[in-house]
């Protein structure tokens, strides 16, 4: 594979390239070829500084819907707390609709001091 192009070998010159690094753009033959899972490199370092570059760039990425998620679950906690909210409303309401005044008088005085305690339903 000797040949008179521009593009030869960095490191044997004559010889014809076959793939241009990623990370440093230099020309490579296929014996000095490093090939990775991000592309072709000319040589170790230059593949483990592009696939380090690559691992930041998906971490930035992966920052992104990690807010998303936050909201996410702040939405369903005050979903909960409506739905907790609801049922004692209900049930408040049915004490005082059947005249029940013991239950509404439990609905008034122990549910919020149990609800901290009750995270979800
Ligand atoms: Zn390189
Ligand atoms: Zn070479």
């Amino acid at each position: 594979m000797v040949g008179n192009r521009v593009s030869g070998c960095i490191n044997h010159p004559g010889v014809e390239s076959v793939a241009r690094c990623k990370q440093c753009g230099k020309a490579v033959c296929k014996a000095c070829l490093v090939t990775g899972p991000t592309g072709n490199f000319c040589s170790d370092t230059c593949r483990d500084k592009h696939q380090e570059f690559i691992r930041r760039a998906q971490e930035l990425e992966r920052k992104k819907p990690a807010a998303g998620n936050g909201l996410r679950k702040l939405v369903r906690f005050a979903i909960k707390l409506a739905f907790f909210a609801a049922i004692l409303i209900a049930v408040g309401v049915a004490g005082i609709m059947f005249d029940i005044p013991v239950l509404s008088d439990v609905v008034r005085v122990v549910i919020p001091k149990i609800a901290p305690y009750v995270p979800f339903l």
